[in-house]
């Protein structure tokens, strides 16, 4: 078996794995780096590949596998829930950087129609390869991916065993490889007990709202949104608490498609039944008139409702924004937690409502990834890759000196034999 990375080498970003067996070429995620002007991991021509298998839906993974479709293009694999969230944040892409994207949505469209979704732990053959996906616990419908030919492969993809309100965490029961690539964005930063951390949410929460204030929580719409729902309505937060925007639009097609990728699907219904769904200018008006909870994209204040209600809310002392989630360098979120300033007509402009930080992650953490590079049996060869700076250099290292595996961070285009 041959492994070549086209991207994700050193960078979160532009996931992009081939692997090569004696009959077959499978690509292993083909993403994007979703900057203002969007950056396109290394070329591989759609007639040199046998199948494309997609981890999970964000951009970094998905985003540039419709380059594949301009013809008919090899089979596409993903969980049901991936591809279907894929298609919304593809259409939502388009429209937003559309002018950026060497692709359009007839391109999408081929995409789709050569797509086959698969169960987890559903094994595929492709001519002399098989392959399983594994729940990941990133997002809803998030793969790892295992690869049997003449070697055995495991790729994370995004990984998070930890169980959330919402997730059930990664299985990681496929622990005898030949080899492995791992992703490496937190190699360097342990999180805090996530139990913990929601506790102090839903107390700062209950502070600002019987104080009288409103509490906005930017946060993603796939996944982090809901999340958080759950959160609140697993604690019986007793104030109002609204949603908005593509936030509805994702927990509907949990409720509606998700049993198998949700950890709790009744604690999900009972969210639908008690928050508050905005839709349209009226209604969000009113939401801003009383005190309460609004959980809603963008994660990171570009656009969204979020951007609306962050203009109503800034310069109101008695209210709160509760970011959830790592901030980009270069987004508003990120503006807002290191000067509490926000961009207001090419301004930046100082904010009175309090501005907090709860790291809430859907990626291992360092303790999470180490002791998942323990179960490997020594010797297992490791690539480290979706990781910032020397995050993947610094998981190799850690893994080759406290678990003896033959660990690399491997860079562009290079290729590797197992
Ligand atoms: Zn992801
Ligand atoms: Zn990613």
């Amino acid at each position: 078996m041959e492994i070549t990375f086209l991207g994700s080498v050193g960078e979160v970003g532009k996931s992009a794995i081939l692997i090569k067996s004696d009959k077959t070429r499978i690509l292993l995620d083909y993403g994007i780096k979703p900057n203002d002007e969007p950056e396109f991991p290394a070329h591989i021509a759609p007639k040199d590949l046998d199948a494309v298998v997609i981890t999970h839906a964000h951009l970094d993974h998905s985003g540039a596998a419709p380059l594949l479709y301009m013809d008919e293009g090899p089979k596409l694999y993903s969980t049901s829930m991936s591809l279907k969230t894929c298609e919304i944040l593809l259409e939502d892409f388009l429209r937003l950087s559309g002018y950026y994207v060497p692709y359009e949505y007839l391109e999408v469209e081929y995409m789709f129609g050569r797509a086959k979704s698969v169960y987890y732990r559903e094994p595929i053959r492709i001519k002399d390869v098989e392959i399983e996906l594994l729940d990941a616990g990133h997002i809803p419908g998030s793969a790892q991916v295992v690869i049997n030919a003449d070697k055995r492969l495991l790729f994370t993809g995004d990984i998070n065993p930890i169980k959330t309100r919402l997730l059930k965490g990664a299985d990681i029961s496929q622990t005898d490889v030949d080899a492995v690539i791992i992703e490496s964005t937190y190699a360097k930063e342990a999180h805090e007990n996530r139990l913990e951390l929601e506790k102090q949410f839903v107390e700062e929460c209950y502070r600002v709202v019987e104080d009288g204030g409103i509490v906005l929580v930017p946060a993603f719409s796939v996944g982090r949104s809901q999340e958080m729902l759950c959160i609140l309505t697993v604690q019986n937060f007793k104030h109002m608490l609204s949603t908005d925007g593509m936030a509805i639009k994702m927990l509907d097609l949990y409720l509606k498609e998700g049993k198998e990728f949700i950890a709790n699907y009744d604690l999900l219904e009972k969210v639908r039944k008690r928050v508050n769904i905005v839709s349209g200018k009226k209604e969000r008006k009113r939401v801003l008139e009383h005190p309460g909870v609004i959980v809603c994209p963008a994660g990171m204040l570009k656009g969204g409702p979020a951007a609306y209600y962050v203009q109503h809310i800034a310069n109101d002392k008695s209210s709160a924004i509760f970011l959830v989630s790592y901030q980009i360098p270069g987004t508003p979120g990120a503006l807002l937690v290191s000067e509490k300033k926000l961009m207001i007509n090419g301004k930046e402009v100082p904010v009175k409502a309090r501005v907090e930080h709860f790291l809430f992650s859907s990626h291992a953490g360092q303790k999470e990834l180490q002791a998942l590079l323990k179960s490997f049996n020594p010797g297992t060869k490791v690539f480290t890759v979706h990781g910032d700076g020397d995050s993947c250099e610094v998981l190799a290292d850690w893994a080759r000196k406290e678990c003896s595996l033959d660990a690399v961070a491997p860079s562009l285009r290079m290729t590797y034999k197992l």
